[in-house]
């Protein structure tokens, strides 16, 4: 087998410390909410809670789907609870946030795909914080476009929904996915009037090829905004990286993106989807 690359020196980042990083801490837990970033390792959390933000994770913290990248608990979710949205939306005005990100797990064995938590959440945020923007990450309803509709129809500024990698390693990344039907999500979504918005996982083995033609797939389809950041092994457990990716080709990558016709490209090592998402809300479409 070959060696395993070493991790760089650009995907080191700082411990999380400081007040603004405990009143997130404090105001997470006494909400009893769960957030993809303590559930998916993300190397930002000294940045972003630092700076008194953080992305909720609704409808549970168990996944009925097991993407091989993913550190989110597989399984039978039990958590349906409608008191949930009351609590994020709490929680996103106490802590003052001008740009909420959300996201949740997978509900697939849910007739409307935890359509109406999402479309509540979204709704109790605003009234709650009038002024806050929110980009919803959302999962892959499966073509259960009424769920879509609904999942979109709260009032939120951005629509994500991540293809996380090329077509041809579907299979290996997201088992339970499809590559032509996210693109589709994606269509829809566009064309519903949203701001539409993509993230693909670089370092699993996708060539540069590869990553041209799924920037114009998603061009083709819609996309306005797209995140390009370095996939980490969360355990062992995981898919291994194949790659860790140089810099200057994520700036290469996001310079393609822009002449494929994207709005805007947010590319580097550490990028995440929620990364920088304030920006997103007003990039020109
Ligand atoms: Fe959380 Fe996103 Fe920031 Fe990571 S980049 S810490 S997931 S808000
Ligand atoms: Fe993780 Fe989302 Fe895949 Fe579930 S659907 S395993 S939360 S990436």
């Amino acid at each position: 087998a070959p060696a395993k690359p070493r991790k760089p020196d650009w995907l080191r980042v700082k411990l999380p410390v400081g007040p603004a990083y405990a009143n997130v801490r404090r105001l997470v837990d006494e909400h009893k909410l769960h957030t993809i970033c303590e559930s998916g390792n993300c190397p930002n959390m000294g940045e972003c809670w630092g700076a008194g933000t953080a992305t909720f994770m609704i409808l549970g913290n168990v996944c009925t789907r097991s993407c091989s990248f993913c550190a989110v608990a597989t399984g039978r979710p039990t958590e349906f609870d409608t008191d949930e949205p009351r609590r994020v939306a709490e929680a996103i005005q106490l802590m003052g946030v001008k740009h909420a990100v959300i996201t949740s797990v997978n509900r697939d064995e849910l007739k409307d795909r935890g359509a109406s938590i999402w479309y509540e959440t979204v709704v109790r945020v605003k009234e709650l914080s009038p002024s806050t923007t929110i980009e919803t990450l959302i999962p892959d309803v499966k073509a259960n476009w009424a769920a879509l509709d609904t999942m979109i129809a709260g009032g939120q500024e951005v629509v994500s929904h991540n293809v996380e990698t090329v077509g041809s390693l579907y299979r290996l990344v997201r088992p339970q996915a499809k590559y032509d039907r996210s693109l589709e999500q994606i269509r829809r979504t566009k064309e519903a009037g949203k701001r539409t918005k993509s993230g693909i996982m670089l370092g699993l083995g996708e060539t540069k090829e590869e990553m041209y033609r799924a920037m114009d797939d998603l061009v083709a389809n819609g996309l306005d905004i797209l995140t390009l950041g370095q996939y980490l092994q969360p355990t062992k457990r995981h898919l291994e990286v194949a790659e860790f990716i140089h810099p200057d080709l994520f700036a290469h990558y996001r310079e393609e993106g822009l002449a494929r016709g994207l709005k805007y490209v947010e590319s580097g090592p550490l990028v995440r989807s929620s990364y920088h998402a304030e920006r997103h809300v007003n990039v020109p479409i």
